[in-house]
């Protein structure tokens, strides 16, 4: 592996994260974020590894001004970490949405930028902000390599009875409305992970992981490949997330525009703003901390939201060991999967048929890996923190 320092920028319409990393340590040199861009009150949080984390409030016009102000402080005198920007070998940018046209990361190039372009009709809130971020930081270092690292790509495996909806087939041909699937990095990193943890073969492997985060999803991979997942043409569709809706019957949508008198756009919004475990708990809260608090108490409206985010869960494990003929491993990560033992244990009780038994000292740890099945259990159960920044940064590596 080249040694090199690889800067990982995953760009949202008003926010920039970044983390700079060392390809041979593997360690986070500094990392930070970069909040309300093109918005008043703008400000950056810059963190060197073992100093404090500096806030500044600064004004952040657009993107270009974000990233130069996030290379100032790499390289600057008080906290910066590198001499120049000469040190910073690779950029890998996170792009959410790669279409059919990208099933594995890529040098980024004119034609490619123009590719992801091609995406945007399929992630509009996402990919002109991915393409933005791309387009300042090569204004900016127009002699360092960039990779362009798909949240889509690890789903292009997925064979067609699994991708496609049961809609006019031309509507595929025409538009390419087709399931997609996102957190392709992280199910990826886990996966891969699981197969090491466990002394297996990856390429032998059939592994369910659970990525439950603010937004959540559940993929099946079978010998190394996706062969579902559930997140589809966006990231609404599957489970019950944090504020957005998951599966739901279609008709829905038109029902409740007349019922509340509000256009599509406006329902779409509550699907994906006002639903989840938010809107099952009376919009008491999307952060599990506080449903898991409340739940201890006896809250009806928090122990209703968690027992369906739970059973939906269950429901896709079980569709998921459907579609591979077995599973040899599941596997809990991000925030809630990371760190939330209730919710292990909840989707744990509907899952004894697979010969799984959750052994609740081991569960009880946060944010570690973890084994949390018994040793008796014919199909384990893994916790494996997610690292999406250190898979960019590895795939950018293995590209320049
Ligand atoms: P996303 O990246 O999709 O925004 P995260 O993966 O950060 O979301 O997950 C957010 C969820 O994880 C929240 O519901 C939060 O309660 C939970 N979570 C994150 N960190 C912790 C922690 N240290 N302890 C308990 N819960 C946590």
């Amino acid at each position: 592996m080249k040694e090199m320092n690889v800067l990982v920028i995953n760009c949202g319409s008003s926010s920039l994260k970044f983390q700079l990393i060392n390809s041979v340590s593997e360690e986070v040199i500094a990392k930070g974020l970069c909040e309300r861009i093109g918005i008043d009150g703008s400000q950056m949080s810059y963190t060197p590894a073992g100093g404090e984390k500096r806030e500044t409030v600064t004004p952040m016009p657009d993107h270009t001004q974000a990233i130069r102000l996030v290379l100032d402080a790499l390289t600057g005198q008080e906290g910066g970490v590198v001499k120049s920007l000469a040190e910073i070998g690779a950029v890998g940018h996170r792009i959410v949405h790669g279409g059919e046209n990208f099933a594995t990361s890529t040098v980024i190039t004119e034609d490619v930028l123009k590719a992801i372009e091609e995406c945007n009709d399929l992630a509009p809130l996402h990919n002109p902000a991915n393409l933005i971020g791309i387009r300042a930081c090569r204004e900016l270092m127009p002699d360092t390599p960039m990779v362009a690292v798909f949240d889509t790509a690890f789903h292009q495996t997925m064979p067609e009875e699994a991708y496609l909806y049961g809609l006019p087939y031309h509507y595929y041909e025409d538009y390419k409305v087709r399931r997609y699937g996102f957190h392709g990095t992280s199910h990826s990193y886990v996966s891969h992970r699981a197969a090491e943890m466990l002394g297996k073969e990856y390429e032998g492997l059939k592994a369910i992981v659970c990525h439950l985060g603010n937004g959540a999803s559940v993929s099946a991979v079978k010998g190394g490949k996706c062969v579902d997942t559930s997140m589809g043409l966006t990231p609404l569709e599957g489970l019950i997330m944090g504020t957005r809706s998951g599966d739901l019957d279609p008709a829905i949508i038109e029902f409740l525009c007349n019922k509340e008198n509000k256009t599509v756009k406006e329902i779409l919004n509550v699907l994906n703003k006002e639903s989840g475990v938010f809107g099952l708990s009376g919009g008491f809260s999307s952060d599990f901390r506080d449903l898991e608090k409340a739940y201890r108490a006896g809250d009806a409206f928090a122990i209703r939201a968690m027992k369906a985010f739970a059973y939906r869960v269950a429901k896709y494990i079980g569709a998921y060991t459907a579609a591979m003929n077995g599973v040899d491993v599941i596997c809990f990560t991000a925030g809630i999967g990371e760190n939330n033992p209730l919710i292990r244990t909840m989707i744990g009780e509907y899952l004894g048929y697979l010969g799984i038994t959750i052994d609740e000292e081991a569960n009880a740890k946060r944010g570690e890996e973890t084994e949390i099945s018994t040793p008796e259990s014919t199909t384990k159960v893994l916790v494996v923190p997610t690292n999406e920044e250190l898979a960019i940064a590895r795939e950018t590596v293995a590209l320049v």
